[in-house]
């Protein structure tokens, strides 16, 4: 798939002056539910509601969705506020079903994106449509997995194609629901400038408090848009209660929020300088999650030596890891006085580390 400039005429064409903003509740629980919220969204920068339908659980018992009965509410949410409507398609039943209920956005969920077969049987159902189709990220950190699901609906002649991050799952703890590994979603831009990427803090969070940060985040590294779980009542909602935020909170994080606008040279520099330094921030965290590794490493040897009673500065093995970083570091056009200075401070952690568990 080359990258096709025609890929975001749609978010183009909406002439937005600000992020495109899809909210909504995680899961369409009841008529009422759904239309209060609707109502509650409606003179706000949302263009797009989104609601679940058929809601993808991790574990049986839960509230599947309340299934096709929803699609008509989404159709009143349209007739009553004038926003477009989005949800959840994971089959070729389901795309039919919204087809014929005239939802205007579908996205294909983290659950599905991982599955060719399902990705498929999506892309051949919708075949040619017009509507705007939203592919989310898959649940592993995988670029061409994510690619290849967009790639067979650009192959099955859907045009009005977006992508949406929300994170990855993993097995390590983590403040994050789902963690970001922005890098990824930074390599994607780089690879397909044009798809529109829109952010989904919700789901990376999986926590109300954090949604701001994120979105903050996703803005600066140029994300194109939002969605954003919103719900009346967050604490008693059906699924993803911990995570969804009221009415009131989205329209308060939509106005917190460092919007860049590049029409001014001098906007255009501070966005650019804005977009570099959240790269930088990315890749900061990751150097200290490594650190961070690199030291509990350290802690088991430490624990180790203590039970043989060998000293902790091995001499002789330092110096041959020196000597493999001075090389390693110059393939990556780093000096050697700066690996030097480097590794030498780390290395001073790991023995502060080391005879702390030594010495008690
Ligand atoms: C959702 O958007 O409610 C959802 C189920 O998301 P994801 O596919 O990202 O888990
Ligand atoms: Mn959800």
């Amino acid at each position: 798939m080359e990258n096709k400039k025609e890929m975001r005429t749609w978010l183009d064409d909406m002439k937005l002056d600000h992020p495109l903003v899809i909210a909504g509740p995680c899961s369409a629980e009841t008529e009422e539910q759904v239309l209060k919220i609707a109502h509650e969204l409606k003179d706000t920068d949302v263009s797009y509601y989104r609601a679940g339908i058929w809601k993808p659980r991790t574990r049986p018992g839960n509230f599947e969705g309340v299934g096709a009965l929803g699609l008509k509410w989404l159709q009143k949410v349209k007739a009553e506020t004038g926003m477009k409507t989005c949800t959840e398609v994971a089959n070729a039943n389901h795309v039919k079903l919204a087809l014929e209920h005239d939802i205007d956005l579908l996205w294909i969920g983290a659950r599905s994106t991982v599955s060719p077969f399902i990705m498929q049987e999506i892309a051949d159902a919708l075949q040619g449509t017009d509507k705007i189709v939203l592919v989310k990220n898959p649940v592993n950190p995988d670029l061409a997995l994510w690619l290849g699901g967009i790639e067979r609906l650009y192959t099955a002649g859907i045009k009005n194609l977006g992508a949406i991050h929300r994170g990855f799952s993993t097995y390590e703890k983590s403040k994050y629901r789902n963690i970001p590994e922005w890098q990824l979603a930074i390599e994607f831009q780089n690879k397909f400038p044009d798809l529109p990427l829109i952010n989904d803090p919700s789901h990376i969070t999986g926590n109300r408090d954090m949604i701001f940060d994120v979105s903050q985040t996703a803005l600066d590294l140029n994300f194109d848009g939002l969605m954003i779980e919103t719900h009346f009542d967050p604490e008693n909602a059906w699924s993803d209660a911990a995570q969804q935020v009221t009415p009131s909170s989205l329209v308060q994080i939509m106005n917190d929020l460092k919007i860049r606008k590049e029409t001014d040279p001098e906007a255009e520099y501070n966005s650019e300088l804005n977009n570099l330094r959240a790269q930088i921030d990315v890749v900061d965290n990751q150097v200290l999650d490594l650190l961070g590794k690199r030291m509990k490493v350290a802690e088991g040897i430490g624990a180790l030596k203590k039970q043989k009673n060998v000293a902790v500065l091995q001499s002789k093995r330092w110096n041959e890891i020196l000597g493999k970083m001075v090389l390693e570091g110059e393939e990556r056009g780093l000096s050697e006085e700066f690996i030097l200075r480097m590794f030498k401070a780390v290395h001073q952690e790991s023995i502060n580390r080391q005879e702390k568990i030594i010495n008690g």
